[in-house]
């Protein structure tokens, strides 16, 4: 399918330069270019899968929502209202999805160099034979190829989901969303597998503006009063057992730190009633709610263990860091920053209770690659109930995901990592995204093969545990 002189999409393209490691690349990727995907933590919409229905158009298909494209186009001048991206309670008419699409194709060259580009680039010419790279001069007609094919029964999204090579799609869900979507594809009669998972934080992050009227309608959802220590432990667990009902295997928390607590039960309660109190009054303490968020983690592990969801953290992003622009336009635009994460100390009260138990999978991300080498591969080397989260965000890059590899391996090896997860909304780019992982796997284990560390063969054998059975196994699909 792919033009192998086309610029964008060389065969070789990710595999080192030198012909030696280059040609072993080669044959490794041969053998796992096909894999099925498991896509065990994303964020794509449930709804695309439920209702079947033909995607609307390029822009708020391809653009608007990818804050990877936003945030660099909003780098350059390019002001949000332009991507389509509506401010919130201005009266604004967004512009043409036509004209969205010519600002960004006449600002495509922002991308080279970015794993964006590499992304993109696939979809165009893989998913929809378009030109690429997309230029001013291309736009128009690209727009137009697009719009027809997504008319097309072939472009519906469980026709890309089976053409995709898909064999199950994670989504993510708040305790307070009635996965109707999901209960409808279950329904449906559609093989696709297509699950949720469960993401508490805002039930669980007493800083979340409107924390107490969340618990309220957790209250109603669940029929239990949360408004005990005990009772909001308990809508937690029958939320948990209503997700894992339609299918999902594992819950995610994206805390701002690692931190980690193991208090009493006496103190849990009273911390509890303390942080519930001041979030209803408007003044809780910033050392509260992290303390909380901290204990929460922990009560999440013990519930992981009797109902055996994994379990997965994702710290070290300060959200919204542009204030004014948070103000204006909400969440996910792009102005999301890492920050330095500590693990040692912070996991330390979780690890003590729980993280012996070879029963309990507790997979860590993240956004601080300082830590890989120094804390995180020593950590997940050791402790048994410990997994390393792939390259994520702003790392799941070429060199990122190369990066990932060179300083987790000598003190982790392959077998405390979890495959790859694509972790998007960008439904068209996850073959794309895979694939990258995948080329950059082998050449990290071409590397080993040349230098006469591993065996082509072993090497072989890792390859296909990275881009399927390891994630198979660690996520429990
Ligand atoms: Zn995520």
């Amino acid at each position: 399918m792919t033009d192998p002189n086309h610029p964008a999409l060389h065969p070789d393209r990710l595999f080192a330069a030198e012909p030696t490691t280059r040609a072993i690349a080669r044959r490794l990727y041969s053998e796992v270019r096909a894999l099925p995907i498991i896509s065990p933590h994303g964020h794509t919409d449930p709804r695309w899968f439920a209702a079947n229905e033909p995607f609307r158009d390029p822009a708020s298909l391809l653009l608007t929502p990818d804050h990877y494209i936003t945030r660099m186009l909003y780098s350059q001048g390019v002001r949000l209202e332009a991507l389509g991206v509506e401010p919130n309670g201005e009266r604004h008419a967004p512009p043409a999805p036509q004209t969205i699409w010519r600002t960004f194709a006449a600002h495509y060259h922002l991308f080279r160099g970015t794993p964006t580009r590499l992304w993109l680039d696939w979809v165009l010419a893989e998913v929809f034979s378009a030109d690429c790279p997309l230029t001013s001069a291309n736009a128009e007609q690209t727009y137009e190829r697009i719009c027809e094919r997504l008319a097309t029964p072939a472009f519906r999204p469980r026709a890309l989901f089976e053409r995709f090579g898909l064999e199950v799609l994670a989504t993510t869900e708040s305790p307070l969303d009635s996965l109707e979507h999901h209960a409808a594809l279950r329904a449906s009669g559609w093989p696709g597998r297509v699950i949720s998972a469960y993401r508490p934080d805002p039930v669980v992050d007493p800083e979340t503006p409107g924390f107490v009227t969340h618990l309220e309608q957790l209250g109603t959802l669940t029929g239990i009063d949360p408004f005990s220590w005990r009772g909001y432990l308990a809508a937690h667990r029958a939320r948990r057992a209503f997700f894992a009902s339609l299918g999902a295997t594992s819950t995610d928390h994206g805390h701002p730190t690692a931190r980690t607590e193991d208090l009493t039960e006496r103190d849990a309660e009273a911390l509890f009633e303390r942080t519930v109190r001041a979030a209803r009054r408007g003044d809780l303490s910033a050392a509260d709610g992290e303390l909380f968020r901290a204990q929460m983690l922990t009560e999440m592990a013990r519930m992981s263990l009797e109902d055996g969801l994994v379990m997965q953290i994702h710290p070290g992003s300060w959200r919204n860091h542009n204030a004014p622009l948070y103000r204006r336009f909400g969440a996910n635009i792009g102005a999301d920053i890492p920050t330095p994460t500590d693990y040692v100390a912070a996991l330390r009260p979780l690890l003590n209770r729980f993280g012996n138990e070879p029963a309990l999978t507790l997979i860590v991300f993240t956004l601080d690659e300082s830590s890989y080498s120094r804390e995180l591969a020593p950590l997940a080397g050791h402790y048994p109930a410990l997994r390393l989260g792939p390259a994520w965000w702003f790392h799941d890059s070429p060199e990122g995901l190369l990066r990932f590899r060179e300083q987790t391996t000598e003190t982790a090896g392959f077998y405390n990592t979890v495959g790859f997860n694509d972790d998007t909304r960008a439904f068209f780019s996850i073959p794309a995204r895979h694939d990258v992982a995948r080329r950059i796997d082998c050449r990290f284990l071409a590397s080993l093969v040349a230098e006469h560390r591993l065996p082509e063969d072993e090497a072989l054998q890792v390859a296909r545990d990275l881009a399927y059975r390891l994630p198979k196994e660690a996520y429990r699909l």
